[in-house]
């Protein structure tokens, strides 16, 4: 059975459940008055949200504020999805030599996610089938932020250097017994760094895809004469794979005159896909800024997140999202390329979307209009008058994030009883 018919199956059975304790109790938080965008659900309007046991009980305009126990003002904000970044590194630890696989590189998820936003995040192959037990251990039973991975075909992961060049490590079949084994949480194989001449590493990626059923993450490394970039998106991965660092320099981008070489065209249209993967060298606004113009954007704005770029110009999700708006795409297709288009790409439909019995992750964002300054990997500045900030999120239906206190009680207010 499909995963999402699963969980699909599961949200039938919420929803039902939920609507005999409504008429009791209320909803116990209303989202009220904000704009609401769900691609999903085709919802871009102003429209009041109700959430009950950690679901999304209600959308729709005008819910009595009566028929809540809290109501959160949302007038004049985005009421969005819970973002899902598509490309993270959160497999943190404490061994200095490990990179980004049980290492100081990688990042706690919690501190950084909720901020600006994002409720799903994937690791990007941090871990492989050797360590993923220690990562579910480490991190993903440990967070609130629900982490999915896409396992390295390297079985010690993304642990940097020569580890990450050794072809005995890529082991196919072994990595597809563990992908089986995590149904829904490990989404897919990253293959990445790779320096190599030949197509070893990118083959032996794309056979535990074919064996687990699930798609495979590029990372291309080393760009060379020997393993032409147009030959991987054209030939060697199959429709659903992901090609990330979308925007990075190496990738032949443009031709003499400036426009998008016809190949990425139709390497989308053969349906490979193509995440931002922003990171500390990933992302270029001389790439970036006459694609987006000429329609190749991204199908996920996956951010890369790790120590480095986070520090860097990525800075945080909010603020990728921030970029492709002030560079021209719509807010709505924002959203969309960060919730419920990557939601598609790992087979997780149940996730990215606020219908009725979803999971009640949320992000409410503000549009904030000024003068701004937005860097690449390469610290080259783009300046833009729009910028999101996420003002609140919502984990399940609780409170994780609340820059100004949106869903707090005054300090001087009478005790609750
Ligand atoms: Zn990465």
């Amino acid at each position: 059975m499909r995963w999402s018919l699963l969980i699909s199956a599961m949200l039938m059975l919420g929803a039902g459940g939920l609507r005999s304790t409504d008429a009791q109790s209320g909803y116990e938080l209303l989202l009220k008055g904000g704009h609401v965008i769900d691609p999903r659900n085709g919802v871009d309007s102003v429209m009041d949200v109700a959430i009950t046991g950690g679901t999304v009980a209600r959308v729709a305009r005008d819910i009595p504020a009566a028929d809540a126990r809290q109501v959160v003002d949302a007038r004049g904000l985005y009421v969005t999805p819970g973002a899902l970044d598509l490309h993270g590194h959160v497999f943190y630890g404490i061994d200095p030599d490990a990179y980004l696989s049980d290492g100081i590189s990688s990042v706690p998820p919690d501190g950084f996610t909720f901020r600006a936003g994002v409720t799903t995040v994937v690791d990007a192959g941090g871990a492989g089938w050797r360590n993923f037990h220690q990562f579910k251990r480490q991190v993903i039973d440990r967070s609130a932020t629900r982490i999915l991975s896409f396992l390295n075909i390297v079985g010690h992961g993304m642990k940097g250097g020569a580890a990450e060049q050794d072809l005995r490590d890529m082991d196919a079949r072994l990595t597809a017994q563990r992908v089986r084994e995590f149904p829904g949480v490990i989404v897919g194989i990253k293959t990445a760094h790779y320096r190599g001449p030949e197509w070893t590493a990118v083959g032996r990626a794309v056979e535990a895809g074919r064996l687990a059923s699930v798609p495979v993450m590029v990372d291309f490394g080393t760009f060379g004469p020997d393993r032409p970039f147009e030959e991987l998106v054209l030939e060697r991965l199959r429709p659903g794979d992901i090609y990330t660092h979308q925007y990075r320099a190496d990738v032949p981008m443009l031709d003499a005159n400036g426009k998008v070489r016809a190949y990425l065209f139709e390497a989308r249209k053969r349906g490979v896909l193509f995440d931002v993967g922003h990171g500390s060298g990933s992302f270029s606004f001389s790439q970036a800024v006459p694609a987006v113009a000429q329609g190749f954007v991204p199908d996920s704005l996956g951010t890369d997140l790790h120590t480095s770029s986070m520090t860097g110009g990525m800075k945080d999700m909010s603020n990728v999202m921030s970029k492709f708006l002030n560079m021209g795409m719509s807010m709505q297709e924002v959203v969309l390329r960060s919730t419920w288009k990557p939601a598609g790409i790992i087979d997780r439909t149940d996730l990215g979307h606020l219908s009725p019995g979803a999971v009640a992750d949320v992000a409410v964002f503000r549009l904030v209009e000024g003068n701004f300054g937005f860097l690449d990997a390469r610290l080259r500045r783009m300046t833009g008058s729009r910028r999101l900030e996420c003002e609140l999120t919502l984990r399940e239906g609780r409170v994780v994030w609340d820059l100004n206190g949106l869903a707090g009680r005054a300090w001087d207010a009478p005790a609750e009883k």
